[in-house]
């Protein structure tokens, strides 16, 4: 590897260029045109003790665009906004739900309330045994111990707590969404300003 120089622009960027490079120009970013001298003045510039140069392409695309703008930072960005409206959506539309779900289970009133409207919707002067059966008391039994697989408020809680989990997972795909974004704004930014 050859000695570096610097060749340094009015605004104080600094590029390491090499005696092979005279005769040739940069671009900086703050809009001058730096000629590279000629190899006899190339070597009265600072010299550059700096790690070794990069393959020349890269540092000359890198020292125009000033930013590096890549295909993976495009399909970071081109996923990542669809992936946070996605979840923050699907959050929102679960926080409703659970908010409008009623999971108290019910009282020993709201249990007496209903087993007098069972009462009173059955005229028991024309009840034969069997329909007694089937009209009163197996409806109060169910009400009253329970028989069917979950209680209507078991069920609630449960669905509540499901989405509940789908909060959290939309929580975690919206902070996915958000780094990619953030990486792909931010890397591109801080490579090469
Ligand atoms: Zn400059």
């Amino acid at each position: 590897m050859s000695q570096q120089f610097l060749l340094i622009c009015e605004c104080g960027n600094e590029f390491p260029i090499l005696p092979r490079h005279a005769g040739e120009s940069r671009d900086c970013k703050c809009g001058t045109t730096i000629v590279v001298p000629t190899l006899r003045d190339i070597r009265r510039l600072p010299r550059y003790e700096g790690e070794s140069a990069q393959p020349d392409d890269k540092k000359k695309d890198a020292g125009k665009s000033g930013k590096k703008w890549t295909i993976g930072h495009g399909i970071a960005f081109s996923l990542g906004v669809p992936i946070i409206l996605l979840s923050l959506g699907w959050f929102g539309y679960n926080a409703w739900e659970r908010k409008r779900i009623n999971t108290d289970a019910p009282t020993p009133d709201d249990i007496l309330a209903a087993s007098s409207g069972i009462l009173a919707s059955v005229d028991f002067d024309d009840l034969s045994l069997v329909d007694s059966y089937e009209q009163v008391w197996k409806p109060l039994r169910d009400l009253s111990i329970q028989t069917r697989p979950l209680p209507g408020y078991v069920a609630r809680r449960e669905y509540a707590a499901g989405l509940g989990k789908h909060m959290g997972i939309a929580a975690i795909a919206a902070g996915i969404g958000f780094l990619a974004v953030a990486w792909s704004l931010l890397s591109s930014r801080a490579t090469f300003s």
